[in-house]
């Protein structure tokens, strides 16, 4: 999962991409940049390097990033090793000069780059956004004569048809403008709004999440739609085209853990969508005859938070922080590798022991996939006192991989895909487990349809060999 921003029409463009990228930090904190274009003088400037928003953009570097229209990406990287080849935004020169950032995962990236490489394109990177470039610029070269716009739909159409998996794209191309697309499915997110300048022209902004709109200020258009390509020439004309027909499924994951909680997805609120799953939640403890002993309701910050509020409301029992997190950690999901993961759960939390000490308590997280985070807290309040210790998750058991940009790969990873429920509470160390289920998404998210391949395994595409690299 990573941030995508694109802007343009706008005077001081990377800075507000700067701005946007700040905002989307919690979505991948691996790596950081930006290209501006300056069509005065006809240049690209890119800046990206390794680490948080904060430590690649200071004002030098984005002083020489000038230019009306600039893109942005802050990575989340899907694999061990981060290379600087596979940073974004990426470029190539011909036939347009492109510079493209994207969000996601291709899933049948070995055998496009096999088509590619046979073709005689060469990379330089392991990342699926050399893919896509290579294959717009391959159907750029090929379109017939005509208006730009033409020619980009039928290069997008057909990567649309070829490409498979999720991804959501930005990119700037020289005298053509900004453009944003979106794959068959909508399963990444990519929304987009616009403002009026004070010379009276207007400013496009694309992003992984309505924050951004509502914070540079910019009125939400809406969502890219699944399939969809917009171009925003330099005039500020926007142009777009549906380019396919699948039912859209943006994936649950934005809603229960990714999205930032003041973010909007396909309308619904991810704040209220996370109050109405702890709802849900609150209906299977009730149900449980032995959950009567339980003193207080704790969320995992923060993302958990709202969750717990609901179901603490619900169950009319207590709500109490008792976690205080160590904000200068990393979040843990976004960690790569299991060892780097266990070392930062370690470093993450911290317990206020009167809170706990002689407690039941009923811990509420988000997800669990690979349970490594939740043994620990679960330990951690055992070694501060607590008695007993229930876990409820809002999101329900996560049993197969994903292919579309989540860091869950394998089956053998995910500590809910082969064990019992009796199992998975004793591996975990609690006293019970309790889960939404896809039926309690659906009524938490209302009329929305969502990707859910990671809970039940049926996949939108046909499964093919696993490639993450964002
Ligand atoms: S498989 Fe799961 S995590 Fe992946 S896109 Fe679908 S819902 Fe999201």
């Amino acid at each position: 999962m990573c941030g995508i921003v694109g802007i343009t029409g706008s005077k001081d463009a990377s800075s507000k991409v700067h701005q946007a990228l700040l905002i989307l930090q919690h979505r991948g904190q691996d790596s950081a940049g930006i290209t501006s274009h300056d069509p005065r003088t006809a240049r690209f400037m890119t800046h990206k390097d390794l680490g948080q928003v904060s430590e690649v953009f200071g004002i030098k570097e984005l002083a020489k990033l000038t230019g009306d229209i600039a893109i942005g990406h802050t990575r989340y990287s899907t694999i061990g090793e981060i290379r600087e080849s596979d940073l974004q935004p990426m470029m190539v020169s011909y036939p347009y000069t492109v510079a493209m950032a994207h969000n996601g995962n291709l899933s049948n990236y070995h055998e496009l780059k096999r088509d590619l490489t046979t073709q005689g394109h060469f990379f330089t990177s392991d990342n699926d956004l050399e893919v896509l470039l290579h294959l717009l610029t391959r159907e750029l070269s090929q379109a017939s004569e005509g208006a730009f716009f033409d020619k980009l739909t039928s290069a997008v159409k057909e990567i649309l048809r070829t490409a498979e998996g999720g991804f959501s794209v930005v990119a700037t191309i020289g005298g053509e403008g900004l453009m944003a697309f979106r794959d068959r499915f909508g399963i990444r997110p990519l929304v987009y709004g616009v403002k009026r300048n004070e010379d009276r022209t207007l400013s496009h902004c694309f992003a992984s999440e309505t924050s951004v709109l509502n914070f540079l200020g910019y009125q939400t258009i809406g969502e890219v739609a699944a399939g969809e390509l917009i171009l925003v020439r330099p005039d500020g004309t926007l142009l777009k085209k549906n380019l396919t027909k699948e039912e859209k499924l943006p994936c649950m994951f934005e809603w229960i853990y990714f999205a930032g909680a003041e973010s909007t997805i396909e309308g619904r609120s991810v704040y209220e969508t996370r109050l109405n799953l702890g709802r849900e939640l609150a209906t299977k403890v009730r149900l449980d005859p032995e959950a009567k002993d339980i003193d207080i309701v704790v969320p995992v910050p923060d993302t958990s938070r709202a969750s717990a509020i609901a179901l603490s409301e619900a169950i009319g029992l207590p709500y109490r922080e008792v976690l205080i997190k160590n904000r200068y950690v990393q979040r843990s999901f976004i960690q790569n590798g299991q060892d780097r993961r266990k070392m930062t759960v370690n470093l993450k939390f911290n317990v206020i022991r009167e809170q706990v000490e002689g407690k039941t308590v009923l811990l509420v997280d988000d997800s669990i996939v690979r349970g490594t985070t939740s043994q620990k807290i679960v330990n951690l309040l055992k070694e501060h006192g607590a008695k007993k210790v229930y876990l409820a998750s809002t999101c329900p058991p996560i049993v197969s991989p994903c292919y579309y940009g989540i860091d869950f790969p394998t089956s053998g990873e995910l500590v809910a895909s082969s064990r019992s429920r009796t199992e998975l509470e004793a591996y975990l160390g609690v006293a019970r487990v309790y889960y939404n289920d896809i039926s309690n998404l659906h009524d938490a998210l209302g009329e929305v349809g969502f990707c859910r391949s990671c809970l039940n395994s049926e996949y939108p595409y046909p499964v093919r060999e696993v490639h993450h690299v964002s």
